[in-house]
Order: structure tokens, then sequence, then C-alpha cells
């Protein structure tokens, strides 16, 4: 459903992107033979009255236009009904004014041109605005069947002839109407499933399998980001480097799946603990994880810590029989970062201190001095 609407909503910008054409055109064309053969001097009436038709539906269309560019996503179900209403509109005046000019008018010189534009504005638009089911079939019918009829009822042969040649084209192009509607379809749905499918790859691709944290993939790249991001607005960058305390022997008492669940289950309370939008919690490797903290200085960090620690020896063993609780050590680092300093000290320490807080017992952090 979702899928659908914004389908729908692509289609409706496409058309009024691919209708901006007709806002103007049809005046043009009418202005251009009719000032050429004097319609103003002899048949003023229906010169002005035309003309002024004419201009009144090109300025509703351009007001449409300017509404959507100046929010493209606003009502879009009215104004779509709108457009479609605005663009018949102007089918079934091009239509009447061409079986004028055809059949009731004294300007036999503008015969053959006129039913060489209403042929291209058949052809022409229905291929434009052949996204709609109304537009493709009704554009052509509108645009055609005030000639066609007009010609079969009351007129002689050589206007059946006309009329009737003109009853196969219009089919004819209702017939391409159809199959580029489905193309114009086609094509959206396929650009749309492209795009959901990069976006799932980029997610997949960022994430680790195990424990749906980031991965280290992704740390690389947001890593960057956020030194330059804290460098440039010179706040302090903390970063905790987790390591789960004699993980191996869980592994080796209890298997290793065993250890998967362990992992997951440290991961969820690490992530339940670091809940700012802009902290970012990623599986550095096997039973590592790091935690980027933008904007927290070193007290701030040594708290977290300290939660962290405790939550993770909160945690029930749900992985083998009499498995005893988890622990993990943590290296904490912060640093404001500038162009003096380099990203990998910042790793560097938060992972020397890792290992000083492995060496002073395990389930403790220790901060570097930096
Ligand atoms: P320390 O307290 O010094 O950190 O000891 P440790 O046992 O935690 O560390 P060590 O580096 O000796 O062992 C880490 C183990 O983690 C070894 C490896 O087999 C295991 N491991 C790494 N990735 C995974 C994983 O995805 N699943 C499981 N089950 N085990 C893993
Ligand atoms: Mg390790
Ligand atoms: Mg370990």
């Amino acid at each position: 459903m979702r899928n659908l609407t914004s389908l729908r909503l692509q289609a409706y910008k496409d058309l009024v992107l691919r209708a901006r054409g007709g806002i103007i055109i049809y005046l043009v064309v009418w202005l251009i033979p009719a000032l050429w053969v004097g319609m103003q001097q002899r048949t003023p009436l229906i010169f002005y009255a035309n003309t002024l038709l004419f201009v009144v539906v090109a300025l509703a269309r351009s007001i449409h236009y300017l509404r959507f560019k100046k929010d493209p996503s606003a009502n879009p179900n009215q104004r779509y009904r709108v457009l479609v209403g605005l663009i018949l509109f102007s089918a079934l005046h091009w239509g009447g004014v061409s079986a004028w000019v055809v059949y009731g008018s004294p300007y036999e010189e503008l015969h053959y041109p006129y039913m060489i534009i209403l042929a291209a504005f058949a052809l022409g638009g229905t291929a434009i605005l052949s996204i709609s089911f109304f537009t493709s079939i009704l554009y052509p019918l509108l645009i055609y069947v005030p000639t066609i009829s007009i010609g079969l009822i009351f007129f002689g042969d050589e206007d059946h002839m006309l009329a009737v040649l003109a009853l196969f084209s219009t089919i004819y192009v209702i017939e391409a109407a159809r199959v580029s509607r489905r193309d114009y379809w086609t094509a959206i749905k396929s650009k749309k499933e492209a795009e959901e499918r990069a976006v799932q790859l980029e997610k997949v691709s960022a994430t680790d399998p195990l424990t749906g944290l980031y991965n280290r993939l992704y740390f690389n790249d947001h890593f960057v980001e956020e030194w330059s991001r804290c460098s440039r607005l010179q706040i302090p960058l903390g970063l905790l480097m987790i390591d789960i305390d004699h993980f191996k022997s869980i592994n080796d008492r209890h298997g290793h799946l065993a250890g998967d669940a362990c992992l997951k289950e440290v991961s969820l309370a690490l992530r339940k603990k670091v809940q700012r939008i802009t902290d970012t919690v990623v599986r550095f490797g096997g039973e590592e994880f790091v935690i980027l903290l933008p904007n927290t200085d070193e007290t701030a960090a040594a708290t977290i810590a300290q939660s962290l620690l405790h939550a993770i020896s909160e945690i029930t063993p749900t992985w083998g029989e009499g498995s005893s609780s988890v622990n993990c050590s943590i290296g904490l680092a912060c640093i404001v970062p500038d162009h003096h300093k380099t990203r990998e000290s910042l790793l560097r320490a938060a992972d020397a201190a890792l290992y000083q807080a492995k060496s002073q017992g395990r389930n403790r952090y220790c901060a570097a001095k930096l």
C-alpha cells in the first residue's frame, strides 16, 4: 500500500512536469493561424471569446504548476484531479475549435493546417500524458471526437472519409497510449524496487549479522565524519573500547552457539544503555565493541562506562547450563579533535586503556591520558 502511494505520488509529479508545455502551447497555436488569417476582424466574437478562454485555462494551469513547484507533495490527490481536469478541458476546447475551423468556419485555408495540428496534438499529447489512464484514453478522444462526429453526422462523402480516417487514427493513438502507459508504470516500479534494494543493501553492508550492531565497515566511515564534525565544532569526542572478559572460556565450556548467544545479550545491553541518537555502538571484532560518543567529555564517558559494566554484569546467562555471569573491560579515551591529532591516536589510546583494565584484573574501565 505504502509502495503504491509513493508510486502514485511519483506519477503525479511526472505528469505535472510533462504537462508543463501544455500551459502555453494551445494559446500560441491558436493565435498564430488566427492572426494570420485576420480572424480578429472577420469573426471577432469567436476570436476574442476563444482567446479569453485559452488565456484563462493557461492562467489556471500556471497557478497549478506554481503551487506544485512551491510544495510538490502537498495535496497530491486533489491537485492530480485538478490537473487531469484542466488537461482534459484543454483537449476538449482544442477539439471544439478544430471542429469549428474545419466544418463551421469560413477559413478554408486553415482546414489542412488544423487537421495536421489536430493529429500532432493527439499523438504528441497522448504520448506525453499517457501516465494516467484518464488522460491517455480521454485526451485523444476529446481532441478528435468533435471533428469526427460532426464530419460523420453532418457532411458529405469526402468529410465522411476524413472522419473515418480520424476514427482509425484515434484507435491507433489510444493503443499507443496503452503501451506507453504500461511501459511508464513498469519503469517507475523497477526504479522504485532498485532504490529500495539499494537502501537495503546499504543497511546490510553496514550491519553485523549476528548482533545487529553497526559493523567495522560502517565505523570506518562514521568515525571520519564524527571526527571532522567534532573538530569543526571543537567539542570532545569520547571512544569506549569494550572487550568481553574470558570469552574464550564461554566458547570452550558451552560451545560456540552459546558464545554467540552471549554476544547477542551483551550487544543488547550496550544498545539499551547508549541511547543518545548521536552515539554509535559498533561490533569492532570478535568479542570487542567500540562506542563512539560525540560531544562527551571524559567525566561523562566514565559515567557511561561504569553503567555499561553494571548492565553487562546484570545479564542473566541463557547460553548454557551453570554458566556464570559475564563481565567486560573497557578502555576509555576522550579528545577534542583538531588537525594536530589523528583518529588513530584516539583508537590506540582507548586500546591501551583497555589492556590496562585487563591487566588490573578485568571487569573495570581505565581512562587514557591524552
Ligand atoms: P580476555 O579476557 O583477555 O579478553 O580473554 P578472552 O577469552 O575474552 O579473549 P581471547 O582473545 O582469548 O578470545 C576471544 C574469543 O572470541 C576467541 C574467538 O574464538 C571468540 N570469538 C570471536 N568471534 C566470535 C563469534 O562471532 N562467536 C563466538 N562464539 N566466538 C567468537
Ligand atoms: Mg578480544
Ligand atoms: Mg576478551
